[in-house]
This record gives structure tokens, sequence and C-alpha cells, in this order.
């Protein structure tokens, strides 16, 4: 339906004008009446619906209406299938819209900076291009249903560790390349219908208060069209948040923010064209959100239970095989150990905490799938405690050893990991280490089954012969395990995070969580995979790892040129065959590599990845698109993406630390940066600059490469180069016996910068 907005504005008071800017209760916002202005309902939010019936509050302390509980987002980005996770989309809209809710509150799109972080469960990578296609499925997917989005949380929300105050400090082009691409490729795919800000401040400022990023960042370069709602309760200045650009402040605060924008707006301190154009935005949503919502809708509640399970199967990564114990036979005797195979962890804590429609033991499921199998159980440990139980134990291993294989269910039971804090160590509870190393003692064949949102160390990991990383697998993640430990499925999700060998080895890990409120993002650009690369440290499992039941073998990457420029494209293309005798997906990948830069770059970066489906002994062709921002960096001095001219290698992996095939582009910049030269410019920089070279070249006792190369035994020639290069301009006043004067210098400059000048403007001919 078509409305005239502008008249509506007109009609309203500023008082109706400045509560509109904040919601009316936990999770609605205002309706005016008189207007005939509706009130819509948001709510948690990402991985299920936490729509409140009772009293409201955020981080899931109270009953909600009950939802289907997905894997939480960082096990759905170790499917690598943006096909499956839009379909999860799909199916959260549908709930939504049977629930009447106009808005559900994710996907959370933060980079996984520490493994400590409490929140990562809910987060999908430390890789900005992963997290950002996928985060763009699940956008499109929940709004293909005609129910908005909240991209969250905007930005560099990376902690929970005093998230409400804290300064996040970080350079710009760190903030670009790692921080903000994710949210960057979600809005230009996607356009969620809103975006949340953060909590915490970034370089200073509150982000809900922080006018480049939700102006000039989000509106005016990435073209958001959208309405920004602040975090629940990160407001902290009604009046500063408006004029900064975020629209719509949760939950209400009780007329507090409507009378500071009143007296603001009566001040002159905050024109009513600036309040006219929030409340503009906010009708937009509201009338939009309206308009689409699906009188009588329902879903099927068992139909949405068995696309839990088909996308927890995806979800779940196989770490470790050894002598291909998996998948189990459906006969022996097999002990079940472990007290989360019965009280399962299978979503985080806090605000995306939800009442499943459906909860079935990860034991049960065993025992339906297991076939002509003896099942034996033993809880192993209690999970409210990290002490040992002695009696536990000892029962456990007696379970173990009378049995073929001894199944192990640990993890990070819910005290350990959530919203709200973060941990200090990676380490399993204690009494769940001494079972792993107990019945490893009396029984060879161990698999070990991890539940837990972010990654553990394993020192125990040599002793065990299976490792399957199940994380939050949400509510049918029972039915998956099984499907997955008898090869009624075959596992295929690769690690979206680095699993380091130990805590220090992560790069945050001496900066994080900061000093008191200031958090100093030191290790830059290099993040995950792409510290672990540079510095050459061994990962325990790398970035983009996961083993199958089945084999496959790459070849024939080509590209359709080798050559391109910024403006162009490039697709690459490989064969990927299944070369075992089991159905299988893969997920190829593909990284771009630079070597002898100007600039910092990683080793590599993940710039494409699809994931393939094969009967034994099929081949499929796999497609890349390649273009400028695949090769960029975010350059500072001119606030832009850049490409250096010069060669890049497109290399192809079944992970980051297994690249199988690799290529040559020739990448050309259309853009070439034209070089202002001054008095401290070095020699070295001047030759390397052929316009500038000529020039040089006509001047007698300028060039390196001529007489100024004189050398003894002292000096030799490449001491003296390397002297020339680094010297600036200036100093050949003083080292060139009286020759070069200021006047000369000064007409020096001028006439190489001229120089350059005019051999760009030739070239751009
Ligand atoms: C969380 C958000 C959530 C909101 C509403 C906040 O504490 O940070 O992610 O959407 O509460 O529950």
């Amino acid at each position: 339906m078509t409305r005239n907005l502008a008249s509506l504005i007109t009609q309203m008071t500023l008082e109706e004008k400045a509560g509109f800017c904040s919601g009316d209760t936990f999770w609605t916002t205002k309706a005016i009446e008189r207007l005939e202005i509706p009130s819509i309902m948001m709510t948690d939010g990402p991985h299920g619906l936490r729509k409140q019936a009772g009293e409201a509050d955020h981080l899931g302390l109270n009953e909600s209406v009950p939802a289907t509980c997905f894997p939480s987002a960082a096990g759905l980005a170790s499917s690598w299938n943006r096909e499956l996770v839009r379909r999860v989309g799909e199916a959260l809209g549908k709930e939504s819209q049977a629930e009447g809710i106009s808005i559900l509150l994710g996907p959370g799109v933060n980079i996984k900076r520490s493994p400590l972080c409490g929140r990562n469960f809910e987060y999908f990578s430390e890789d900005p291009y992963l997290a950002g296609e996928l985060a763009a499925e699940h956008i499109a997917g929940v709004q293909s249903q005609g129910v908005g989005t909240s991209l969250k949380h905007f930005a560099v929300n990376n902690q929970e560790h005093r998230r409400n105050t804290t300064d996040a400090i970080v350079d710009e082009r760190t903030l670009r390349e790692i921080y903000l691409t994710a949210f960057e490729i979600a809005i230009k795919k996607s356009q969620p219908w809103t975006v949340m800000s953060a909590y915490n401040r970034l370089n200073g400022t509150y982000c809900s208060e922080h006018k480049t990023l939700l102006t000039e960042i989000l509106r005016d370069e990435w073209g958001f069209e959208g309405i920004v709602v602040s975090d629940w309760g990160a407001v902290n200045e009604a009046v500063a948040s408006v004029e900064a650009g975020m629209d719509l402040e949760m939950p209400s605060s009780h007329g507090i923010g409507q009378r500071k924008i009143i007296a603001a707006v009566e001040q002159g301190q905050l024109s009513v064209e600036a309040l006219d154009r929030v409340v503009e935005r906010l009708l937009t949503v509201i009338f939009k959100a309206v308009d689409n919502q699906k009188q009588d809708a329902s879903y099927d509640q068992d139909e949405h239970h068995q696309l839990a399970r088909e996308v927890a199967r995806e979800t779940m990564v196989l770490l470790k095989n050894d002598s291909q114990l998996l998948p189990l036979p459906k006969a022996g005797k097999i002990a079940i150990i472990g007290a989360m195979a019965e009280q399962v962890r299978y979503q985080g804590g806090g605000s995306s905490h939800i009442k499943p429609t459906k909860l079935i033991s990860i034991r049960e499921e065993i025992e339906k799938s297991a076939g002509a199998a003896e099942i034996r159980y033993a809880k192993g440990y209690q999970l409210e405690v990290d002490d040992n139980d002695g009696l536990l134990l000892d029962e456990a291993k007696q379970a173990a050893a009378g049995a073929d294989t001894a199944i192990l269910f640990v993890g990070l039971p819910d005290r350990y990991e959530s919203e709200g804090y973060d941990r200090t160590h990676l380490d399993l509870p204690a009494n769940q280490v001494e079972l792993i190393e107990q019945v490893a003692a009396v029984q060879p064949n161990v698999v070990v089954v991890l539940s837990n949102g972010s990654p553990v160390v394993m020192p125990w990991l040599g002793r065990v012969k299976a490792v399957l990383e199940a994380y939050l697998g949400g509510q049918a993640l029972g039915g998956a395990i099984a499907d997955l430990l008898f090869g009624d499925a075959n596992p295929s999700g690769k690690l979206a995070e680095t699993f380091p060998q130990s805590l220090s080895h992560n790069p945050s890990h001496p900066f994080f969580p900061g000093e008191g409120d200031r958090t100093e993002y030191r290790e830059g650009i290099f993040v995950g995979y792409r510290y672990y690369d540079i510095k050459d440290i061994e990962p325990l499992f790398p970035f983009g790892y996961g083993l199958s039941y089945t084999t496959f073998a790459y070849s024939d990457l080509e590209l359709d040129s080798d050559q391109m420029t910024d403006q162009g494209t490039v697709q690459a293309k490989i064969k990927v065959k299944n070369t075992g005798s089991r159905f299988g997906q893969e997920i190829v990948q593909l990284y771009v590599h630079r070597s002898c830069s100007k600039v910092l770059r990683p080793e590599k970066e993940l710039k494409g990845f699809a994931k393939v489906a094969l009967e034994p002994g099929e081949e499929q062709t796999v497609t890349f698109h390649l273009d400028k921002r695949s090769f960029a960096y975010y350059n500072v001095d001119l606030k832009d993406w850049r490409i250096e001219s010069g060669e890049y290698e497109i290399l192809i992996g079944s992970s980051s630390r297994d690249i199988t095939l690799r290529t040559v582009l020739r990448v050309q910049s259309t853009e070439e940066i034209v070089p202002t030269f001054h008095r401290n410019t070095t020699l070295g920089e001047l030759m390397e600059n052929p316009a500038a070279q000529s020039i040089l070249a006509q001047m007698p006792g300028m060039s390196p490469s001529t007489e100024a190369t004189e050398t003894s035994e002292a000096v030799s020639e490449d001491m003296m180069m390397a002297t020339m290069r680094d010297l600036p301009l200036r100093a050949l006043l003083p080292f060139s016996g009286g020759a070069m004067t200021e006047e000369t210098l000064t007409g020096l400059l001028e006439q190489l910068n001229q120089a350059v000048r005019v051999s760009k403007n030739h070239e751009s001919e």
C-alpha cells in the first residue's frame, strides 16, 4: 500500500516524533493511534525465535514460546553452505510470521578476534568474507518471508568483557578490511531492514553515536536503506545518537530519550529536518513490516525439526579419524560415555536462548540408530562441577573396557561460555579431561564428540582415534550426531575458525580483553589464519579444515584470462572429483596471495568458496568469480580500496593449509597513484618511477647506478646502493659538494612532479 509519509509527518507533533525514536515496550515500537500508525514487534534471534509471551528481559531468563532451535552461527558457518543458510533463514521467517514478529534480531556478524569471546557461538567466523557471505544468505532467507532482520552488532563488538563501555581502538585499515567487511557484504547484497548498533565504543566514540559509522559509511558509502536500532540499552545520549544517524532506541527509555530530543529541538541543537528524516525512515520500515504481515501464518514443527537435523549434520566437523574408526558399524558393543549425551548442550546462553519445540537426547538418538549394536551408557562426570567423581570414572572405565568402541560426549558447560562474559582459558573442565585420559587407557577405540561454541585445546588428542566437533547443534543435534557416527550421513563441515594449539598462540592474546575500558587491536589485520600463516605457527586445526568419509581430487585450474584490470572480472574454474566410494560434499576454497607487496598483506586471504555434492566417481566443475575487491587493500591515505598492479597467485585448497592448485594472474590498476615528490622523498622511490628516472638520468652525478657507486673494502657495492636508495633528496644538499642548492632542489622537484603528472595523463589518454 502506498502512503503519503510526508503528509503523515507534518501531522505529527514534536512530542510524537521525539517519542517515536524509542520503543514502546521491551520488544515493540510505539503506535500513534490517531494517525493510524501501528506498532511492530521484534525479537531475538538469530538461530531461533525468542518471543517472550510474559515478562520481557534480554538475557533469555524468562520463558518464550516454543520455536525451532537451529544450530548456532558457529556451526552454521562450518557448513559453508550458502543455500542451506538461506533455507534456515526462510524457516526462521516463517516462524516469525506465525508468531506475528516483524523483525528478527540477527544475524550477528562480528569477527572472532579471540576464541575467548563468550558470544563467539553466535558469530560466524574469523574471516570477514565467509561471515559476510553467509550473513547475506541468512538475511535474504528471513526477508523473503516478509520479515525483517537486524544485522548486529555494528561494529567491532568482539568481546563481552565490559561490553557496555569498552573502547575498541582499531586502525583504519584493520577496521575496513577485517571488522567492517562482513557488514558491508551483507548490506550490499541483502539490505537488512535494520542494523543494530553495538554497545561498545569505537576509537573513542560510542557506536550508537558514531556518525562516521552510522551515516557516512553505512548509508552514504554502502547505501543502507533501513533503520539503525540500538542494542538493548546501548544508548549513551539520545540526542547524540539521533544526530549520528541512529533511528530507534530500544527498549523503551520511558520518556527519557523523548524529553531530551524535544529539548534539543526547542533549543535549536537538533533540527526538525533531522528528526523528520529519522521519523520517515522509521515509518518506512514499520509500514513495510505491516504490509508484509501474513494473517493466519503457520509452520509445520516436524518439518522444521527435520530441517534442523539436516542442517546440524552439515555444521559438524570431523577433526580426526585415525584408522577410519568412523563410521561405526551398527553391530558389536558401543559405550556411550559422558553426561552431555543426556544433558545435551545444543544452544548458547543469553539473549539468543530459546525454548525448542522438541529435544531428544543424543543417547536416545544413538540408541534409535544403532541397529544391532549393543549400547551401554555411563555418565562419567558431573556437568555442574569440575571435580572428578571417582565412582563415575570407574563406571565409565568399566563400560569402555567391555565395549568395542567408546564414544565420549564432552564439551563446554553453559557456565563456561555465554553472552555477558568471556572465557579466560581454552580448557575443557578438568573432570572431562580426566575422563578422556582414563577411558583412553582402557579402550583403544575412543571417539570424542565435542559440544561447544568456540575452540578448546586438546592435550589428549594423541590418545583418541576420532574427534567430531559438533558445536552447538540445535534441537536436532542428537539425530545429526547419530547420522554422522554411523555413516547415514557423511561429514561435510569445515572449520570457519582456527583452533590454536594454545591460547598464547592467538594473535590478540596479550591484548585481550584490554586494560580497563581500552582494548587495543594491536594485531591489526593479522586475525585468525592471517596471523598463523604469517607467523608460521602450526594450529591444532587450521581454518577451512574438515574430514570426510570419502576422498576428493582437484584438477584443471583454469582462468578465463591471465590478466584483468580493477574494472574487470576473472573467472576461475576447477574440477573436483569424488575419488572414494561414498556420496560426499566437498568445500573448495579459493585464496589470493600477493607476493612482493609494498603494503602489509596476509599470506593469503579467502576470496571464494563453494560446496559441491558428488556421488562416488562423479566430477564437477566449480566456478569462482573474482573482481577488484578480491585483490584490493584499503588505502588509508586515499580512503578507498586500491589494487597494486602486479602478479597475484590464485590458490585452490581443501583448507587454508592444504593448497593443491595454484596459478598466476596479472592484475592492473587503472587508478595508479600519482606520487608527489618532496624534499624527503628517497632516491630509491624516485628511481622506481620511470618518468622521474629519465629526468634523473639526465642530471650528472644523480643516478645511483653511475658515478655514485664508488666502493672500497669497507663499503660494498650493495651497501652503497642501499645507502643511496634510502637517502632523502634534501641530503643531496650537503653531499653534493655544493652542486645541489635549495634553489636547484626546488626546481628539480617541480620538474619531477610535472613529469609524473604528464606521464600519467598520457597513460590515461
Ligand atoms: C544483545 C542483542 C539482543 C538484545 C535483545 C542484547 O543484550 O546484545 O544481541 O538482540 O539484547 O535481547
